[in-house]
């Protein structure tokens, strides 16, 4: 992303090392910007090699210590995050509206995903489970507990800006290990509230690091770093791979967490009505910039027309603008190079011969001169055009006709990622092989794409990550070893396998 320079009496803000706020002498700083106003919200380290060390060094330090002190004491110290977070809710959800776009309701329940979520895995520090499982051998345990990795690094996104950092912290913090946080440049005012409500929750020092900056600079530091033990990622899928690849040279744990290209179908038999909200939500919500969003609707013959009809009806009565606004739908998009990559990818579908329905352009004039207002776009693609495999990340839906279940289902399987899915329809066994078949790691029944708890497991299948899942009991497995233990008591030597 492009960092902007410092403008005068914006106010600056530091990294945060071994319990300290600092801002290295001399380091050059860069600004995040409303993208709905422009306005801008704060001044931020532009971090080096040399600062990320540093806080990889404080993590390693308080390692030991934190891996000590009892997980159940671990998970008090969070739920007092969760109480400072939920006093805090209104400001940080206006702060997430702010520095990235999407509507305050919809800010609030970023901050509420990470109350949530950390409240969930509070709770997970009185189990932390292992197994106990009987031996072969008479007067022999067998059983597996669970360890911490270490110093874990957490890169993030700007989409979720409270919520995806939180789901990394709280599951490593959890588990016993310590972290160097690194959140999106361009939401790194929401990145450094986060850490504040640890640090005002007592955490000791150097459990928790922030440190901003370019992703090629400290990202790649952190992954290349041997004292990082696992890296957990969520971005794109071109990153991703990036991150991966620098891993592998240390056979380092790398989880990924990408991109999506997400279907709703819609059968025959569905409520068109509950559809029909359902795609408004899934497509536009957080402007379409949600890893779950909805981009493509697969709509059977026998209804396509007419619910093609209705999404376009309401569409014209969809409220785009400041997203501070009360009764406004849907705000910006995140950035300058959001913006450019939403409109050029509406160009591409064009020129391939996708028919625009709604949409298709930058809004201008008033208000919207000063932000990144792309209308909310339709557009009806045939199967196979580029609008229809690669992620967009932005308010656009790629719309299209199927014959009949089979053909809906062979199309949403058809593309490289797997991440979220739904289906509309009131037929019981087509609902379950929609379970069974959709090849996506989420799959919602009459509901739209987007919508994860915090109890599940969440992530996709192909390239949409590398197999792990974030959320739910699952996230504890990425953030731990498991090592397995026998305890011998029958005080002679017993050999598993070997007779005599
Ligand atoms: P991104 O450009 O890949 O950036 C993600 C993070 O990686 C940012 O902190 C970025 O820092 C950092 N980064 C960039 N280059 C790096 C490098 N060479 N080495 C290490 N770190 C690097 O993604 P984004 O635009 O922020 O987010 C949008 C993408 O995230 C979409 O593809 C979306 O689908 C995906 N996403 C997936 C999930 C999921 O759970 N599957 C959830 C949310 C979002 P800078 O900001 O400084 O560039």
């Amino acid at each position: 992303m492009a960092l902007a320079k410092t403008v005068p009496k914006v106010e600056e803000y530091g990294l945060f090392i071994d319990g300290k706020w600092e801002s290295p002498g001399g380091a050059s700083r860069f600004t995040t910007r409303n993208p709905a106003t422009g306005e801008v919200l704060g001044s931020f380290v532009s971090a080096t090699a040399k600062e990320v060390d540093r806080a990889v060094s404080a993590a390693a330090k308080a390692f030991p210590k934190w891996r000590e002190t009892p997980a159940p004491k671990r998970g008090q110290l969070l739920l007092r995050v969760a109480e400072i977070y939920r006093e805090r809710k209104d400001e940080l959800g206006e702060t997430v509206t702010m520095e990235m776009g999407k509507i305050l309701p919809e800010g609030k329940g970023d901050v509420q995903e990470a109350i949530d979520f950390i409240e969930y895995m509070s709770g997970e520090g009185r189990r932390l489970l292992g197994e106990t499982v009987p031996s072969e051998l008479r007067n022999k345990y067998c059983m597996t507990v669970r360890q911490p990795k270490g110093v874990v690094a957490a890169i993030t996104p700007w989409n979720f800006p409270t919520a995806i950092p939180n789901w990394k912290i709280a599951a490593a913090l959890i588990s016993g290990n310590t972290v160097v946080f690194k959140p999106a440049s361009n939401t790194s005012l929401c990145g450094t509230k986060v850490v504040k409500a640890y640090e005002d929750a007592g955490l000791p020092p150097g459990v928790l690091n922030l440190v901003t900056g370019a992703g090629g600079i400290v990202g790649d530091a952190l992954i290349r770093d041997p004292r990082v033990k696992a890296v957990s990622f969520t971005g794109g899928t071109d990153t991703g791979k990036q991150v991966y690849l620098k891993g592998a040279e240390h056979l380092k744990y790398v989880h990924l967490e990408l991109g999506g290209k997400n279907p709703q179908i819609v059968l025959n038999d569905a409520n068109l009505d509950l559809a029909l909200d359902g795609v408004l939500f899934g497509a536009f919500g957080s402007s379409g910039q949600r890893c779950t969003a909805t981009s493509r609707l697969i709509i059977q013959e026998g209804v396509y027309d007419r619910f093609l009809g209705m999404l376009l009806d309401r569409l014209k009565s969809f409220k785009v603008g400041n997203p501070v606004d009360r009764g406004v739908d849907m705000g910006p998009v995140a950035s300058a190079d959001q913006e450019k990559k939403v409109l050029t990818y509406i160009d591409v579908g064009q020129k391939e011969g996708a028919k625009l329905r709604a949409g298709g352009k930058k809004l201008t004039g008033g208000d919207y001169d000063k932000g990144y207002f792309v209308a909310p776009t339709v557009l009806e693609a045939k199967h196979g055009m580029r609008v229809t495999k690669e992620e967009i990340f932005g308010p656009v839906l790629s719309v299209m006709k199927v014959k009949d279940f089979e053909e809906a289902v062979r199309v949403a399987n058809d593309v490289d990622y797997g991440l979220s899915s739904s289906i509309y329809t009131k037929d019981v066994n087509l609902s379950f092989q929609a379970m069974e078949r959709l090849e996506a790691g989420i799959t919602y029944i009459n509901a739209p794409t987007i919508g994860a708890e915090v109890q599940l497991p969440f992530g996709g299948i192909k390239q949409t990550g590398n197999g792990g899942r974030e959320a739910g009991t699952t996230a504890i497995d990425e953030f731990t070893e498991i090592k397995t233990v026998f305890v011998d008591f029958s005080n002679k030597l017993q050999k598993a396998q070997i007779e005599g």
